[in-house]
């Protein structure tokens, strides 16, 4: 198999990673190392109790604790947090969490510049991106910015063993999705392609063995390992179909993030087989199936992943409206978008049809 192009353009973040069961204890000398002294650490509610732990064990290198980041990174909390940020003199943020925790890092820094030394324990893969989505009157809006983009990533599969199951399947969709579009990007490279095979690879090979044994680390540690590969590429290239419709059905219906990206996933790849099937062609390979979008579709349901938007919570009158929406700012995509092609594909997902049925 080659990678190769005739032609690219490839840009790739100054980031260090730092990878292994326990590497959050090293969270102190890693504050250190980028020259700072008094860390803000970030979470989520659900998951204060590893924050309180995460500053007890930095002692006074940590100055202060705020655990009320939440999904879709509502710029009212941002502001609350940089209240925070002032009065403690902050000059370093810790983000252990999701996605949701590490939005929060990402906006504090793009109004701040602060450097971000984010402990990920969801396979979402913000923290290798320089993308942040917020949220204010009910809008939320996308924007890409080099200050956004975390300095440091510590990867502990220790800490992700925590992750429910039903999470941990969307989760790893929601990670095989960014490479999965990454594989047709028009602005690929033979990079992005390489990290978004083995991507998926990892996270295909090592996600059965994390559901026969949650607490395996080994295993837990090459979900991880994939989930990094993946957000890199979703870094390094531009997304299509698949992302626009997880947007609009997590902006535009409140749908649940991880949930909706394993049951679109398999429809929407299905929907560009034809006009990226070379490009999809390994994935295909990697499933063993016929298509990439049927590999997909197997997979999602042998893990036990949701598989009807029926049971995510939208209705079925907002079909037409959600096609509607996605089809409204031009974007590329390999095949073309039209409002009855993305109704169709809705409704097999709304009732759990298998892609392109
Ligand atoms: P999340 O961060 O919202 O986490 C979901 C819930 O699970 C939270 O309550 C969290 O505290 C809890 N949780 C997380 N890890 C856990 C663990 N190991 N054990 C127990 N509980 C745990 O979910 P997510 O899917 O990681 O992130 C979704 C958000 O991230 C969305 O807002 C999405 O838009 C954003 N996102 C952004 C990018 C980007 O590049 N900007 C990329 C991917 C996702």
């Amino acid at each position: 198999m080659s990678f190769f192009q005739r032609e690219f353009v490839a840009n790739s973040a100054q980031v260090r990673v730092r990878f292994g069961p326990g590497v959050r204890h090293e969270l102190g000398a890693e504050i250190a190392r980028i020259g700072a002294k008094r860390a803000l650490i970030l979470s989520t509610p659900q998951q204060s109790e590893t924050a309180l732990a995460f500053a007890e064990r930095i002692g006074a290198r940590a100055a202060g604790v705020f655990t009320g980041a939440r999904m879709h990174t509502p710029v009212s909390v941002t502001e609350e947090a940089l209240r925070q940020v002032a009065e403690a003199r902050i000059d370093c943020l810790v983000a252990v969490g999701g996605g949701s925790t590490t939005g929060l890092a990402k906006a504090i820094a793009y109004r701040t510049d602060l450097p971000q030394i984010v402990v990920p324990t969801t396979y979402a893969g913000s923290e290798a991106t320089p993308i942040l989505g917020q949220t204010e009157a009910g809008r939320k809006t996308t924007l890409k910015d080099p200050k956004v983009q975390p300095e440091v990533i510590l990867y502990d599969a220790e800490l992700v063993a925590s992750l429910p199951v039903p999470m941990t399947v969307t989760s790893a969709l929601n990670a095989i999705a960014h490479a999965a579009e990454g594989l047709y990007a028009q602005d690929r490279n033979p990079l992005s392609t390489a990290l978004a095979l083995e991507g998926v690879r990892a996270l295909v090979t090592a996600l059965p063995r994390v559901l026969e044994d949650p607490a395996d680390l080994d295993a837990r540690g090459e979900t991880l390992y994939g989930a990094w590969l993946c957000g890199t590429v979703l870094g390094q290239v531009g997304m299509a179909l698949h992302h626009k419709l997880c947007h609009t059905l997590g902006g535009s219906f409140d749908l649940p993030h991880a949930e909706t990206h394993a049951v679109i996933l398999p429809h929407a790849i299905a929907y560009n087989a034809q006009a990226a099937a070379a490009e999809l062609a390994p994935m295909a390979a990697l499933f063993g199936a016929e298509s990439a979008g049927a590999g997909l579709h197997a997979f999602a349901t042998r893990m036990g992943a949701p598989t009807r938007l029926a049971d995510l919570g939208l209705a079925e009158a907002d079909l037409g409206a959600a096609a509607e929406i996605a089809t409204q700012n031009a974007y590329w995509n390999p095949a073309p978008l039209t409002q009855a092609g993305l109704h169709a594909l809705l409704e097999a997902a709304f009732h759990g049809h298998a892609p392109n049925t």
